[in-house]
């Protein structure tokens, strides 16, 4: 029998999200049943609710930065018991056996691609996959994380789900560490993760932003500056100087400004994918320094686990602004905005069932 289960859903790109009701699958084989405490508010909600990237399935129940504490186990899961705290992110399934997933890069799945925890086909329910906004979620072992945060830091490592892995990731394929010079563009969910991150990882952190009010914020989070991207004369000050840049801004600009700061083979990854293409950055600028521009998604289940131990021992949460769920729609606007400081999070007691 599946389980009813209460969420809030857009039904099209530009209606606001509301309540909706729809059913999950009971815990079978290897699933595991969590009832949901938090989910935070990824940007990437927003691109999907309101259509801003091609196929979304409405109704569609955003959400993937899910902590919750587990409800009931099937009869093979090994490593979860009723109670524990546990994490979802931003996948739900993948093939197993392509070599990205042989590799734990599941998020690269190169057969069927990987399940998104929202917006992917559901295999046992039919229909596509609805996420953290809702009361509970069924999800298998495989892809269910331990949280091993304190109790009174539950909301806090809501977003380390998503913001925190996409952040980290990047910053450890690229080997940030110390004596480098790395840069975070768009100081936001990902943005200041990716700074207290790599701070953390003992790089000496910059933060480009177009918001100077958040100068005070960036250097707290552990940046040395916040150079404001559209003051040509303090870019000009950083230029050939950076050993890595993260680029996490969620709207099209011009990456040029940023590839020039950049050292001899230097690199920028992006990881913000905005609704419109950026303008083709120059070659020049690439070619005459080795440089080079690169992207990335998320990371796989084991450096997500990783990721959460690495943020436990160094102390590491997301700042927060805890929201009702009938607040989500206002928080979409401030969103768009970039007024958030520094993710928005639902706590899921509000939710009426
Ligand atoms: P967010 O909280 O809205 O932060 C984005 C930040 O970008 C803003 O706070 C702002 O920072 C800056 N910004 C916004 N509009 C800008 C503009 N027009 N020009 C320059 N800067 C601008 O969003 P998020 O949740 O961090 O997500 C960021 C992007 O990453 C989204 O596109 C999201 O879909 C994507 N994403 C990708 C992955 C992946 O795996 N690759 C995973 C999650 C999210 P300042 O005020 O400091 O300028
Ligand atoms: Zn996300």
């Amino acid at each position: 029998m599946p389980t009813q289960t209460a969420g809030y859903a857009a039904q099209s790109a530009d209606t606001p999200l509301a309540p909706f009701h729809f059913e999950r699958r009971d815990p079978q084989g290897d699933d595991v049943a969590i009832d949901i405490l938090f989910c935070g508010v990824c940007h990437s909600d927003l691109h999907t609710a309101r259509g801003e990237w091609d196929g979304t399935l409405y109704p569609c129940v955003p959400g993937h930065e899910i902590v919750g504490k587990v409800s009931a186990v099937g009869p093979d899961v090994t490593k979860f018991a009723v109670g524990d705290p546990v994490g979802v992110g931003c996948m739900v399934d993948s093939c197993g056996h392509c070599p990205s997933c042989n590799d734990g890069e599941e998020q690269y799945c190169e057969t069927t691609g990987f399940v998104g925890t929202y917006n992917g086909p559901d295999p046992v329910m039919g229909g596509h996959t609805f996420g953290g906004y809702s009361d509970h979620i069924v999800v298998k072992e495989g892809f269910v994380l331990k949280v091993g945060h304190d109790e009174k830091d539950l909301a806090a490592v809501a977003p380390l789900l998503c913001a925190g892995i996409t952040t980290y990731s990047p910053l450890r394929h690229w080997k940030v560490g110390p004596g480098q010079k790395v840069g975070i563009v768009g100081l936001g969910g990902l943005g200041h993760m990716g700074v207290k991150i790599a701070a953390a990882m003992g790089a000496e952190v910059h933060v480009f932003s177009t918001s100077p009010s958040k100068r005070d914020d960036a250097i707290r989070l552990g940046a040395t500056s916040l150079i404001v991207s559209k003051d040509a004369d303090a870019m000009a000050e950083h230029a050939n100087s950076f050993d890595f840049i993260l680029n996490t801004v969620a709207a099209s600009h011009d990456l040029d400004p940023f590839l020039m700061l950049l050292k001899r083979d230097g690199t920028m990854t992006l990881v913000g994918v905005p609704e419109t293409p950026h303008p083709s950055p120059s070659v020049g600028n690439l070619v005459f320094r080795r440089r080079a521009l690169a992207g990335s998604l998320i990371g796989g289940i084991a450096e997500t686990q990783e990721m959460l131990d690495f943020c436990r021992e160094h102390g590491l949460v997301s700042d927060i602004e805890t929201i009702r769920m009938d607040e989500i729609n206002t928080a979409y606007d401030r969103m768009v905005k970039s007024d958030v400081k520094y993710r928005f999070v639902i706590d899921m007691a509000t939710l009426e069932g």
